[in-house]
């Protein structure tokens, strides 16, 4: 699943939508593509391969104009990386054009539909035969029924409600050339609100240098996007929940800056990320953690007697530390669930259990899925996350937040030394409630405090750091030289 902005406003859309294209890349993606709506028409622009050395040559020698469009980083699930497969995709009219991030699941029934009924398909993508299902509704769109929906939110409501699968979505189309709407179930979709103009992403980072003010969408939302206004339907009910937020961080923050990569950047933010994970957490009268997003109360957390932690990469290894950490400090059984795993099997899961949900990014869809079952059996579920706003955030009965700031490197570092400082408080605040003496917790919370400065300590030897990584690399070059030569190295 990949990457979408969308803007509308006054302002050139090209550029936005292109920076915003660029700010996603971390994610990974094949292929890149902009659709800008003007003068009655799209300017399409779609390339396979990176950004730099496709899309935007190819706006370069073509430039885009206009004040409203959309723009995809594509990751490949149904047809090859290719410029055809790109998004965004157009319905058999041509007068509507859709990015998407996700899988349609019956695609190919629908296909055949259209197939039948005389359409033409372009590509090989689910996407596009979800662009002709919106067309298709809009055609035959009864104008008496729309009590002052928006035809054009109607018509994606229309379509989604025969679609089968996950999706993150943004519509424009040459009848509307001043609205954007889009959709969300199991994909990540954020409103950015500014100032007579809006946005549409499917990660923050995207829009964060033009707007902090954002909604994040819930699965089922349907937003539609004008520059002045923003209204949300809900395909399940009529009443969606809009919650205006602000993002915790600014566009500096998920920058490199200096640095070679996100990676190493991340790494030496460690003593900052985990300073903000403690700060005002450590309560030195009572000796114990404190919280203020758990939504359970003393007695609630004092009969808890086992806990489920479910996670999957490296938060799932955070949640083996805190496995240690929580029968080591609170005496609660504890197990750790890979969630991918968690979420399909039938875990028998007892009274009074706990379950922990451990994410970065708070969109981790094993995990997310784990967490639904876990509320739909009634268990309270916190949530470890790191956005704030998250669709895990959101869903968990309550949690902690790391407030460590976008981690964009794939390889977590800065998030996953945070969860471990704060599963150590939580473990510390589990302790306290039942048998830890405060003499070990006066210890534990000296030890936490000195951490920031002690990883400070350890980046300040990076250089030396460096020398005997190379010396070590160098020595295994030998030992494999001297394999291969059969060549005495010990
Ligand atoms: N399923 C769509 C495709 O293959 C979207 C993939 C994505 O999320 O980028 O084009």
């Amino acid at each position: 699943m990949c990457g979408i902005v969308g803007y509308l406003g006054k302002r050139e859309a090209g550029p936005i939508i292109l920076d915003g294209l660029r700010r996603l890349e971390y994610r990974g993606y094949d292929s890149a593509g902009v659709a800008i709506l003007n003068g009655g028409q799209f300017q399409t622009r779609k390339k396979k391969g990176k950004i730099d050395e496709g899309l935007a040559l190819l706006i370069d020698e073509n430039p885009l104009h206009g004040s409203i469009g959309l723009g995809h980083t594509r990751w490949a699930t149904h047809g090859a990386p290719t410029d055809e497969n790109s998004h965004p995709h157009f319905d058999q009219s041509e007068r509507i054009s859709v990015v998407h991030n996700g899988v349609i699941e019956n695609y190919d029934r629908l296909k055949e539909r259209f197939i039948k009924e005389g359409h033409r398909f372009k590509s090989a993508t689910d996407t596009e035969v979800l662009a002709h299902l919106i067309g298709e509704h809009y055609r035959k769109l009864d104008q008496a029924k729309l009590n002052g929906t928006h035809p054009l939110t109607q018509a994606v409501i229309n379509a989604l409600k025969e679609v089968i699968g996950t999706y993150g979505i943004g519509v424009i189309s040459l009848d509307h050339p001043g609205v954007i709407v889009g959709a969300r179930r199991g994909s990540p979709l954020i409103v950015g609100v500014g100032e007579g103009e809006n946005f549409l992403s499917s990660d923050t980072c995207a829009i964060v240098s033009h707007t902090r003010q954002v909604i994040y969408l819930n699965d089922y939302d349907v937003v539609t996007l004008t520059p002045e206004k923003f209204e949300v339907n809900s395909l399940k009910s009529n009443a969606a929940k809009v919650q205006v937020s602000k993002i915790e961080f600014a566009a500096e923050d998920s920058e490199k800056g200096d640095f070679p990569h996100y990676m190493l950047k991340e790494i030496f933010e460690q003593p900052r990320a985990v300073r903000n994970a403690m700060r005002g957490r450590i309560d030195t009268e009572e000796l114990t953690g404190k919280f203020g997003g758990l939504n359970m109360t003393t007695a609630e957390l004092r009969a808890i007697d086992k806990i489920v932690i479910t996670a999957c990469g490296t938060s799932w290894h955070a949640g083996l530390v805190g496995e240690y950490l929580f029968e080591e400090l609170a005496h609660i059984p504890t197990e750790v669930e890979y969630a991918s795993e968690f979420r399909y099997r039938n875990a028998p899961i007892e009274k009074n259990t706990l379950v922990l949900a451990i994410t970065q990014s708070g969109e981790t869809a094993d995990t997310l899925a784990g967490l639904r079952e876990s509320r739909r059996r009634g268990h309270p579920v916190l949530a470890i996350c790191n956005v704030v706003g998250s669709t895990i955030a959101r869903e968990a009965t309550g949690g902690i937040y790391l407030h460590a700031g976008p981690e964009i490197g794939v390889a977590s570092t800065k998030a996953f030394t945070s969860q471990v400082s704060v599963l150590t408080l939580f473990a510390l605040l589990m302790g306290r409630i039942r048998m830890l003496p405060n003499t070990r917790a006066m210890k534990i919370i000296k030890a936490l405090e000195h951490i920031p400065e002690q990883i400070e300590s350890i980046l300040a030897q990076n250089e030396r750091i460096r020398q005997i990584a190379q010396k070590y690399s160098a020595c295994e070059d030998f030992f494999f030289l001297g394999r291969q030569y059969n060549l005495p190295v010990a």
